[in-house]
Protein backbone atom coordinates (compact mmCIF):
# COMPACT_ATOMS: atom_id res chain seq x y z
CA UNK A 1 0.00 0.00 0.00
CA UNK A 2 1.15 3.69 -1.20
CA UNK A 3 1.77 5.50 2.43
CA UNK A 4 1.88 8.90 1.07
CA UNK A 5 5.15 9.71 1.79
CA UNK A 6 5.72 12.46 -0.70
CA UNK A 7 5.40 15.85 0.77
CA UNK A 8 5.13 19.04 -1.11
CA UNK A 9 5.20 22.88 -0.72
CA UNK A 10 2.97 24.83 -2.93
CA UNK A 11 2.86 28.33 -3.37
CA UNK A 12 -0.21 30.95 -3.12
CA UNK A 13 -1.14 30.86 -7.27
CA UNK A 14 -1.91 27.32 -6.56
CA UNK A 15 -4.57 27.08 -3.69
CA UNK A 16 -6.95 24.51 -5.89
CA UNK A 17 -4.09 22.34 -6.01
CA UNK A 18 -3.35 22.28 -2.19
CA UNK A 19 -6.83 20.70 -1.46
CA UNK A 20 -6.40 18.39 -4.27
CA UNK A 21 -3.40 16.63 -2.40
CA UNK A 22 -4.63 17.12 0.64
CA UNK A 23 -7.77 15.29 -0.23
CA UNK A 24 -5.50 12.06 -1.67
CA UNK A 25 -3.70 12.10 1.71
CA UNK A 26 -0.27 14.26 0.95
CA UNK A 27 1.48 16.05 3.66
CA UNK A 28 1.10 19.37 1.56
CA UNK A 29 1.41 23.05 2.92
CA UNK A 30 0.07 26.03 1.59
CA UNK A 31 2.87 28.87 1.40
CA UNK A 32 2.11 33.02 1.33
CA UNK A 33 5.00 33.75 2.77
CA UNK A 34 8.42 34.93 0.38
CA UNK A 35 10.80 33.25 -1.79
CA UNK A 36 13.33 32.56 0.60
CA UNK A 37 11.14 31.22 3.25
CA UNK A 38 9.81 28.63 1.51
CA UNK A 39 13.04 27.33 -0.37
CA UNK A 40 14.12 27.13 3.27
CA UNK A 41 10.98 25.13 3.99
CA UNK A 42 11.54 23.02 1.88
CA UNK A 43 14.58 22.45 2.51
CA UNK A 44 14.52 21.47 6.00
CA UNK A 45 11.47 19.41 5.39
CA UNK A 46 12.44 17.52 2.49
CA UNK A 47 9.44 19.41 0.33
CA UNK A 48 8.51 18.83 -3.39
CA UNK A 49 8.14 22.51 -4.61
CA UNK A 50 5.45 23.15 -7.05
CA UNK A 51 4.91 26.64 -8.41
CA UNK A 52 3.79 29.35 -11.18
CA UNK A 53 6.59 31.16 -10.58
CA UNK A 54 9.43 30.87 -12.84
CA UNK A 55 12.02 32.74 -10.97
CA UNK A 56 11.15 31.09 -7.77
CA UNK A 57 11.47 27.43 -9.78
CA UNK A 58 14.59 28.45 -10.90
CA UNK A 59 16.16 29.44 -7.58
CA UNK A 60 15.03 26.30 -6.05
CA UNK A 61 16.36 24.34 -9.01
CA UNK A 62 19.65 26.27 -8.20
CA UNK A 63 19.52 25.27 -4.33
CA UNK A 64 19.30 21.93 -5.36
CA UNK A 65 15.58 21.20 -4.65
CA UNK A 66 13.08 18.87 -6.35
CA UNK A 67 10.85 21.52 -8.23
CA UNK A 68 7.84 21.24 -10.54
CA UNK A 69 7.61 24.27 -12.17
CA UNK A 70 3.70 24.27 -13.40
CA UNK A 71 2.68 26.52 -17.04
CA UNK A 72 -1.28 25.70 -16.14
CA UNK A 73 -3.11 25.83 -13.45
CA UNK A 74 -5.72 22.94 -14.08
CA UNK A 75 -6.55 20.36 -11.60
CA UNK A 76 -6.70 17.31 -13.45
CA UNK A 77 -3.93 17.97 -15.85
CA UNK A 78 -1.75 19.06 -13.01
CA UNK A 79 -2.36 15.98 -10.64
CA UNK A 80 -1.87 13.64 -13.73
CA UNK A 81 1.89 15.28 -13.94
CA UNK A 82 2.49 14.69 -10.17
CA UNK A 83 1.58 10.97 -10.91
CA UNK A 84 3.74 10.61 -13.60
CA UNK A 85 6.59 12.02 -11.95
CA UNK A 86 6.46 11.20 -8.88
CA UNK A 87 3.94 8.50 -8.60
CA UNK A 88 1.09 10.07 -6.46
CA UNK A 89 -1.80 7.99 -5.93
CA UNK A 90 -4.76 8.90 -8.44
CA UNK A 91 -6.99 7.20 -6.03
CA UNK A 92 -9.15 9.17 -3.23
CA UNK A 93 -9.35 6.91 0.38
CA UNK A 94 -10.77 8.66 3.23
CA UNK A 95 -8.87 7.06 5.43
CA UNK A 96 -5.86 8.50 3.99
CA UNK A 97 -7.40 12.00 3.16
CA UNK A 98 -6.45 15.39 4.99
CA UNK A 99 -8.13 18.12 5.95
CA UNK A 100 -7.89 20.26 3.26
CA UNK A 101 -8.45 23.11 5.41
CA UNK A 102 -5.52 22.36 7.56
CA UNK A 103 -3.31 19.93 6.28
CA UNK A 104 -3.85 18.05 9.25
CA UNK A 105 -5.11 13.55 8.57
CA UNK A 106 -8.50 13.64 9.58
CA UNK A 107 -9.98 11.09 12.25
CA UNK A 108 -12.66 8.60 11.45
CA UNK A 109 -15.97 9.05 13.59
CA UNK A 110 -16.94 5.38 14.46
CA UNK A 111 -19.70 7.07 16.69
CA UNK A 112 -22.26 8.59 13.87
CA UNK A 113 -25.30 7.00 11.87
CA UNK A 114 -23.33 7.98 9.25
CA UNK A 115 -19.56 7.80 7.76
CA UNK A 116 -18.11 10.80 8.89
CA UNK A 117 -14.45 12.06 9.69
CA UNK A 118 -13.50 15.13 11.66
CA UNK A 119 -10.22 17.23 11.31
CA UNK A 120 -8.95 16.88 15.42
CA UNK A 121 -7.04 20.41 15.03
CA UNK A 122 -9.53 22.60 13.80
CA UNK A 123 -12.84 20.63 14.00
CA UNK A 124 -14.28 20.67 10.53
CA UNK A 125 -16.32 17.14 10.01
CA UNK A 126 -17.11 15.89 6.64
CA UNK A 127 -19.11 13.25 4.91
CA UNK A 128 -19.65 11.60 1.71
CA UNK A 129 -22.11 14.80 0.14
CA UNK A 130 -22.43 16.62 -2.87
CA UNK A 131 -19.47 17.67 -3.17
CA UNK A 132 -18.45 13.65 -3.60
CA UNK A 133 -19.55 13.48 -7.05
CA UNK A 134 -17.16 15.98 -7.75
CA UNK A 135 -14.05 14.45 -6.09
CA UNK A 136 -14.56 11.43 -8.01
CA UNK A 137 -14.83 13.14 -11.52
CA UNK A 138 -11.63 15.02 -11.00
CA UNK A 139 -9.64 11.89 -9.69
CA UNK A 140 -11.01 10.31 -12.77
CA UNK A 141 -10.46 13.37 -15.37
CA UNK A 142 -6.84 13.02 -13.63
CA UNK A 143 -6.64 9.25 -14.50
CA UNK A 144 -7.59 9.47 -18.03
CA UNK A 145 -4.84 12.43 -18.40
CA UNK A 146 -2.38 10.56 -17.15
CA UNK A 147 -3.26 7.65 -19.42
CA UNK A 148 -3.07 9.88 -22.25
CA UNK A 149 0.68 11.34 -20.74
CA UNK A 150 2.24 7.83 -21.19
CA UNK A 151 0.69 7.04 -24.10
CA UNK A 152 2.32 10.10 -25.98
CA UNK A 153 5.73 8.96 -24.69
ZN1 LIG B 1 -8.61 20.92 9.70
Amino acid sequence: MNKREERFIVDAMLGNIVTWLRILGYDTIYWNGDDGGLIEKALKEDRIILTMDRELALNAIRNGLETFYILKNDSPEVLAELAERYGIELHFDPNMTRCPVCNAPLKFMNDKPREEWMCPNCGKRYWKGSHWKNIVKTIKDAEEKLIKLRGSI
